[in-house]
């Protein structure tokens, strides 16, 4: 193979990342993985490395699946080899991302041996294996005290198809480790659990020995299935479960070890479209309520141009309004990008819709004058017009273009002098992926933005998909009409425009609707 970098006719070779993306969840990655992942020019990606991962690449990021497709490999192991060092070999900074840790099972040892034999520098970057996570996220400690001092990842799949010789196989390894007496976990085993429970038995384990089956570990449909190593097997067939799957024999195996199966929103699936910034709270309170959230679009905020006449001359205003976090963070965008002071804002007060859009302000040395009891547009209006002068004040409007306008509105029916500058816009980015709705129970908007974006994708589709199951759940009312507007049925709307007041209103909704 060729190293030379056609365009600069220089030996110019890149780095591969070899790194673990953890059992399915996306924030189960390490800090490291992600940073790199991040950074990197090309990812080659499994199956199992959660697609949502991929969002986190750069826009300029080539993404290469290497993983299965309807059961059957896309790529060879060597095809994968092949584009690892050709990437490389053009300077490129490559992710080689897998599921779990790289080196286990995952075919990782051969690609690192591969790259050293071509003399490519590459680094391991270690994953939480599924061997450990999966058990222990459904409640099954791999070792406990006294009861197993050791456990024995095992993997199932042979090279050899036939049956007889994964027997002799499996009885190796069964008996291998019998006198550890540990937990045994093994990996690609779905195929074979009768015959690994018969060989458990045959090798002298009681009938009621404790085995459990983990499929789809960390993800919306897990499935856990305990049981003994007399009747798991029955078990999973009645149950039907996907791979990839876990199964677990040993004394842990019929431990429960959790306790968010009675959190508010434990099983419930919600999508989330919106900024970044809104949407990585939200996940995380909701998250912390019990749910799955998925990420289904992102919304980027551009900054507008010709917002000089409002930052010429900012202490001519008494009253700055901001209605999001977004307007607080570009106004100080527009701030450092001209120079100025904050103190340019000593005689200046600021209002804010609520406490996440305060929260951001307080990050930049600010604490707001008003915010109103009830987070909407409309209190903010008809609380702050309390505290204006008609003579005197003079109110700035720091919103997006497609912000509410009733603040507008109602301070000019007042006769109040209000401006409003048009600080920024709201565009939607791509669907992550239609099917993914399917899963969903909820599927959250921020803004009537956020509405319009996504309804764009595909209007029709829209209504069928979303009429039929979704529950649409609207931040305020602006984008409650919205969704109103595009048709929807079901829609329920926050008390309060935060991310407490959404993460809130589904949990009332949830218990409307009987859990
Ligand atoms: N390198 C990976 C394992 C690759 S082998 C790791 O460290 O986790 C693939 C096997 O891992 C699957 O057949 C299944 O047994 C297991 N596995 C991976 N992710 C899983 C998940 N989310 N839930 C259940 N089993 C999983």
């Amino acid at each position: 193979m060729d190293y030379h970098d056609g365009n600069q006719g220089k030996i110019n070779r890149g780095h591969v990342y070899l790194v673990g993306a953890g059992p399915g969840s996306a924030d189960l990655i390490t800090v490291r993985g992600l940073r790199l992942l991040q950074r990197c020019d090309t990812v080659v990606y499994d199956r199992l490395a959660g697609e949502e991962l991929l969002s986190e690449t750069k826009p300029s990021c080539e993404r290469i699946y290497a993983g299965k497709r309807g059961g059957h490999p896309s790529m060879t192991q060597e095809e994968i080899n092949h584009i690892l060092l050709e990437k490389a070999a053009k300077g490129r900074m490559v992710v080689r991302l897998k599921g779990g840790d790289p080196f286990v099972f995952g075919r990782g040892g051969e690609e690192a041996e591969c790259l050293m034999q071509a003399q490519i520098p590459f680094t391991y970057v270690p994953g939480v294996t599924s061997a450990v996570s999966v058990p222990g996220l459904a409640g099954i400690p791999v070792t406990h005290r006294e009861l197993s001092r050791s456990f024995h990842v095992i993997t199932a799949h042979t090279t050899d198809r036939d049956e007889a010789a994964r027997e002799v196989y499996l009885r190796s390894q069964i008996e291998g480790v019998k006198a550890a007496e540990g937990t045994l976990i093994f990996l690609m085993g779905c195929s074979c659990l009768e015959m690994i429970c018969r060989l458990l038995l045959e090798s002298g384990k009681p009938p009621q020995f404790p085995a459990a089956v983990v499929a789809r570990g960390t993800r919306y449909d897990e499935t856990v299935i305990s049981g003994t190593i007399s009747d798991l097997a029955g078990r999973v067939r009645e149950a039907n479960v996907k791979s990839p799957a876990i199964i677990i024999a040993g004394d842990t195996a019929s431990f429960c070890l959790r306790t968010e199966s009675s959190l508010p929103l434990s099983g419930v699936r919600i999508g989330l479209t919106g900024t970044r910034a809104l949407t990585e709270r939200l996940s995380q309170t909701l998250r912390e309520a019990g749910a799955e959230t998925v990420w289904v679009q992102e919304l980027f905020v551009h900054k507008r141009d010709g917002q000089e006449q409002y930052f010429e001359n900012l202490s001519v205003y008494t009253w700055i309004v901001f209605t999001s976090a977004n307007g607080v963070r570009i106004f100080w965008e527009q701030m450092r990008e001209r120079n100025l002071d904050v103190r340019i804002l000593g005689g200046v007060k600021v209002a804010v819709i609520g406490s996440g859009t305060a929260d951001c302000l307080r990050e930049y040395g600010l604490w707001a004058d008003y915010m109103p009891d009830t987070y909407t547009a409309g209190a903010l209006a008809a609380g702050l017009l309390k505290l204006l002068d008609r003579e005197r004040d003079r109110v700035l409007l720091y919103q997006a273009r497609e912000g509410n306008p009733v603040l507008e509105e109602t301070f000019r029916r007042y006769g109040i002098n209000t401006e409003r500058a048009f600080a920024y816009t709201v565009e939607a980015g791509e669907l992550h992926s239609w099917a993914a709705l399917d899963t969903l129970t909820y599927l959250t908007f921020a803004s009537s933005s956020g509405v319009r974006g996504f309804i764009r994708e595909d209007p029709e589709r829209f209504a069928r998909k979303e009429l039929r199951h979704l529950r649409a759940v609207a931040i305020g009312e602006k984008t409650a009409q919205a969704l109103a507007g595009a048709g929807c049925k079901h829609i329920v709307t926050a008390a309060s425009c935060t991310v407490r007041g959404l993460t809130q209103a589904i949990v009332e909704d949830m218990q409307l609707r009987g859990r």
